[in-house]
């Protein structure tokens, strides 16, 4: 396959789009800050037959946002429209590069002059529910992303920590805990990067104001997370999912933070 422009890369995948704005409610809530994100939703871990997530874990899985959300009103509805066109975009990815690669940078390009048109701050997250390590995808001419597009914003959460090692200028992330991982939450905090963390708080209930010590913000005002002042927790309260015994399984794992947990400060 061969990209040439997006109105014949939508006909000849039948996808109406490979990555959009306003895609969710939370990338919607960056309107409200004046920012307009790029987000990109492939199919997480390895539910496309590729694994997109190497660093997992099975709390992680089970508790996916893949089915929240948008996602979640699909599957009930059993059309599953959102999950196969992430599958078929997960595919393209590694099976039609350079098409996947043509049709990311026109859809970038074309809503970075729409963001300036308007007057929003343009921004790109690339991993809306995946965890590639784009810096060492060759995206253009022999340049990553990053290298493409220097003058954008770029900003992802990750459970990989090896990506924070040269990580590009333009390139925002969050770390995220899963459970086991606390030691390696503590060196990236020192060295003054945010750590993403769930809590099993209502949506009615306010968040701690910090957790062993360290500030908590609430990240599910928006998701802007390149604004964020550095060396904090960002706090995320549970999103439901659609499979309830799955649910209650993540509740009781080390993914979820519980109030009655050592450290957890109201
Ligand atoms: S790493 Fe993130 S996107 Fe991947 S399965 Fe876990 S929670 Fe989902």
């Amino acid at each position: 396959m061969e990209f040439t422009t997006i109105a014949k890369a939508k006909k000849e995948t039948k996808l109406s789009y490979l990555g959009g704005i306003n895609t969710s409610s939370k990338i919607a809530k960056n309107m409200k800050v004046n920012v307009m994100t790029y987000c990109l939703y492939l199919s997480p871990a390895y539910t496309s037959g590729y694994d997109v997530c190497e660093y997992s874990t099975v709390e992680c899985r089970l508790g996916c946002l893949a089915t929240s959300g948008r996602a979640k009103i699909d599957i009930r509805s059993n059309h599953n429209i959102i999950s196969k066109a992430r599958i078929a975009k997960t595919k393209l990815f590694f099976e039609q590069r350079d098409f996947f690669f043509g049709w990311l940078i026109a859809e970038i390009e074309m809503y970075k002059r729409k963001a300036e048109r308007l007057g929003y701050v343009f921004n790109v997250r690339l991993n809306g529910i995946s965890d590639i390590d784009w810096q060492n995808e060759i995206a253009f001419f022999g340049l990553n992303i990053f290298e493409t597009f220097s003058d954008i914003q770029f900003y992802d959460y990750t459970k990989n920590h090896n990506k924070f090692n040269n990580k590009p200028l333009n390139y925002d992330l969050t770390y995220s805990y899963h459970g086991r991982n606390w030691d390696i939450c503590l060196e990236l905090l020192n060295k003054g990067v945010n750590i993403a963390m769930v809590f099993n708080v209502k949506k009615e209930t306010e968040l701690p104001l910090t957790y062993k010590g360290y500030t908590v913000v609430n990240g599910d005002l928006n998701d802007n997370r390149v604004a964020d002042a550095k060396g904090l927790i960002v706090g995320l309260k549970w999103k439901r999912i659609e499979n309830k015994a799955n649910e209650e399984r993540v509740l009781k794992s080390v993914f979820v933070v519980n109030p009655t947990d050592e450290g957890f400060n109201k």
